[in-house]
């Protein structure tokens, strides 16, 4: 199969490649579509015959479920059931946060087939804010299963480029919709009615929308610091994930590191700022400086994926990182870094 990029730069392209992709979607095939976290493989999420082929694409194993993207923010009642209990709460995050990238674990309606589900009874719904993605979304009328648009396990992409070098020769069609906005994947959160006055927000994943984003509408608490006082399901969440081919070490401390002779390395770097105590960049003959001079987090996730992938084309021995704060966006950062150093 020869996979084609369509451009949606001006009008007629986005009009000729958006009516493309919908065809195809129609027909049961899988498309690759810009979304503003990263870049999705689409397919009918009410398709099983589609869906599957999300799943041979990435050669992604059953167990791990798909994210269902609705057209409109108002579709939530083509895939899920709001319980009465929790339904003031997810109301406010939809017109809070909605579209854009967070993503609820709601109970799924029948016509969601198993296979996007993992077969739990649990569906995890958002609608995307991408201009292109939600063209087609809508275009189609349906929901859309769209996981990241790469191999299983390796790194999320955020341009069409990426998605070409993870999937070429195995899907139909990528949108070319240009850089994501975020660059992360979607914060995952199930809301829980703890018979408390604020309702409880299990961060699933942490994402673009912040811990500080969404105290104001519930009690956020990640699901690494869920106290065991119950038990949640938390499918597909592998210790390894978003991994370079390349080995990747993170830094706790700067002294951390300690080059072995006759190997080569490349640093990837929050700031590039040789002050802080770590590494100097002028050591370094490999560097990627996420966020060069203060280091801000937007950016650093912006280019976070990217980074990655340059890195891992080098052809260095290891690639080191180092780790950044755990506030705000860099708790998705981390989550990303640690999961990109574990080995498979
Ligand atoms: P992605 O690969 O970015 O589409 O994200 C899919 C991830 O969402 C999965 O790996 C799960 O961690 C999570 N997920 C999807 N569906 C569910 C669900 N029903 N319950 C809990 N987590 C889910
Ligand atoms: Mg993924």
């Amino acid at each position: 199969m020869t996979t084609q990029i369509l451009p949606t730069d001006f009008p007629e392209d986005l009009k000729s490649s958006v009516s493309e992709a919908a065809r195809l979607l129609a027909q049961g095939e899988v498309v690759a579509l810009p979304t503003e976290t990263v870049y999705g493989l689409a397919a009918d999420a009410l398709n099983a015959d589609a869906v599957a082929k999300i799943f041979a694409a990435k050669e992604r194993p059953t167990f791990d479920p798909l994210i269902v993207h609705i057209p409109h923010k108002n579709d939530l009642d083509m895939v899920a059931e709001v319980p009465e209990n929790i339904a003031k709460a997810v109301t406010k995050l939809i017109e809070r946060f909605w579209p854009g990238p967070l993503t609820l674990v709601l109970p799924k309606k029948a016509c969601v087939p198993d296979i996007v589900t993992s077969g739990l009874p649990t569906v995890a719904v958002r609608a995307s804010s991408n201009l292109v993605f939600n063209r087609v979304a809508r275009t189609l009328g349906k929901p859309l299963a769209a996981p990241s648009a790469n191999r299983f396990g390796a790194i999320s992409p955020t341009s069409a480029n990426a998605v070409r070098a993870e999937l070429d020769g195995r899907i139909p069609l990528i949108l070319d919709g240009g850089a994501c906005l975020h660059g992360l994947e979607s914060t995952i959160i199930k809301v829980e009615d703890v018979g408390e006055s604020k309702p409880r927000f299990v961060v699933l994943r942490p994402g673009p929308i912040t811990m500080d984003d969404l105290k104001p509408f519930g009690r956020p608490v990640l699901l690494k610091n869920l106290k065991g006082d119950h038990k949640i399901e938390v499918p597909g969440q592998l210790p390894s994930h978003y991994a370079p081919r390349t080995p990747l070490r993170l830094l706790e401390a700067p002294d951390d590191f300690i080059p072995e002779h006759g190997k080569t390395y490349a640093l990837l770097s929050f700031c590039g700022d040789e002050e802080d105590g770590y590494l100097k960049l002028a050591d370094w003959k490999q560097t990627f400086v996420l966020s060069p001079g203060k280091g801000k987090m937007p950016e650093a996730a912006v280019r976070f994926f990217f980074a990655l992938r340059e890195l891992d084309n080098l052809g260095v021995d290891e690639i080191i990182a180092e780790p950044m704060q755990e506030r705000g966006l860099g708790i998705a950062i981390m989550d990303r870094l640690r999961r990109a150093a574990t080995k498979r």
